[in-house]
């Protein structure tokens, strides 16, 4: 037998069908397409940060609860006291730990971050995706429904949203919650660029955690997501936790970065909240393009009708790459996602786009 008739007869059928994550090369080129923080450290803290990490143990395991880092998210980003936290490798990882505990549909709204569905395909759970409306709002009504029709185990909303930039009305969030039988998770991947937040409002729903991750604020490389919610729920979730999940590496640099390096970050976050107002005025000056306004690190523009895959080429060919979304959902026909960089980059980014006319 060959290997390809092996894989035909022991891999699971919605594996073989799925299409692996896609990231896309982007080696020579302005990466104005992963949502990352453009900024590096300065010299003072990275020399800070290596000494600290000379005094980490390799060889040993790393603490399996990151007890240290937990004190220092507690502090930093105002989880409640009688909440539980739970660390993931990216929140990639939580997504799909929470996938596996919940017996039952998985429910998300589209378009959304495409790492729900795909986590709930190959964990082998049913997968709900319920269209948002024309301007991305959520489709209350239609959401709604689709609780009562599927009884979700899980549901998740982003906010704010990915691909899309928009935070979605708190009130009919709370709308959803109430109306899931199963538990809600608001992914707040996107939280060092919006005030917004359903952190300080956990208590008052027995169905709700809140998920984060540090890699948007500018420590991507690190993999490390965080769950906050009930430690009902939390206890439960780290029975499937794999032991170890967060390396020592990432744990003491994420401990380092919150706590000394949390001046720099700031003012980071902050560089770039600036600069996505002065991008996004800057978009909707140039003939043809629809920007969206965002509460995120990146923007969502419509082109003219049919000019989305030209555009995109002509950046790249002009050294900048972006994310091409036309094709990947009907609502988004004709978009390209645009991250945040620095002004430099963002010049680079709105010549390029002056230039293609
Ligand atoms: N949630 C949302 C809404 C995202 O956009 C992303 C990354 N693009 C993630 C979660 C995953 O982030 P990470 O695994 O890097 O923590």
């Amino acid at each position: 037998m060959s290997a390809a008739d092996l894989v035909q007869r022991w891999v699971r059928p919605e594996i073989r069908s799925l299409d692996a994550y896609s990231v896309q090369e982007a080696s020579g080129l302005i990466k104005l397409d992963a949502m990352e923080n453009p900024y590096g450290w300065p010299d003072s803290l990275r020399r800070r940060w290596l000494e600290r990490l000379k005094g980490v143990s390799v060889n040993r395991y790393p603490d399996p609860a990151g007890r240290e880092l937990v004190a220092v998210l507690r502090r930093v980003m105002e989880i409640p006291e009688e909440m539980e936290v739970l660390l993931g490798n990216g929140s990639d990882e939580i997504i799909q730990i929470l996938a596996l505990a919940l017996n039952g549909p998985v429910l998300s709204v589209e378009p959304g971050f495409v790492m729900y569905a795909m986590i709930a395909r190959f964990v082998g759970r049913p997968y709900v995706g319920v269209p948002l409306r024309r301007d991305f709002s959520l489709d209350l009504p239609a959401l709604l429904e689709a609780v009562e029709r599927h009884r979700p185990a899980l549901v998740f909303l982003a906010r704010p949203n990915n691909p899309t930039g928009n935070l979605f009305d708190a009130a009919e969030v709370e709308r959803v919650i109430a109306a899931a039988p199963g538990l809600v998770v608001i992914d707040e991947a996107y939280s060092p660029f919006t005030e917004a937040t359903f952190m300080r409002r956990l208590g008052e729903f027995p169905n709700l955690v809140v998920m984060r991750t540090l890699s948007k604020l500018g420590l991507a490389g690190l993999r490390l997501g965080y769950l906050a919610g009930s430690p009902e729920w939390l206890d439960e979730f780290h029975k499937v936790r794999l032991p170890y999940n967060v390396n020592v590496l990432s744990q003491v640099t994420a401990a380092f970065a919150l706590d000394e390096g949390a001046a720099a970050l700031a003012e980071q976050t902050a560089a770039i909240r600036s600069e996505r107002t002065r991008l996004f005025a800057a978009l909707e000056e140039i003939a043809g393009l629809e920007p969206f306004p965002s509460e995120a690190n990146f923007i969502l523009v419509r082109t003219a009708p049919g000019r989305a895959e030209e555009l995109f080429e002509a950046l790249k060919e002009g050294g900048v790459l972006v994310k091409k979304l036309h094709g990947s959902h009907s609502l988004l026909s004709d978009c390209l996602r645009l991250t945040v960089g620095t002004p430099e980059e963002n010049d680079r980014l709105l010549e390029l786009l002056r230039r293609a006319g």
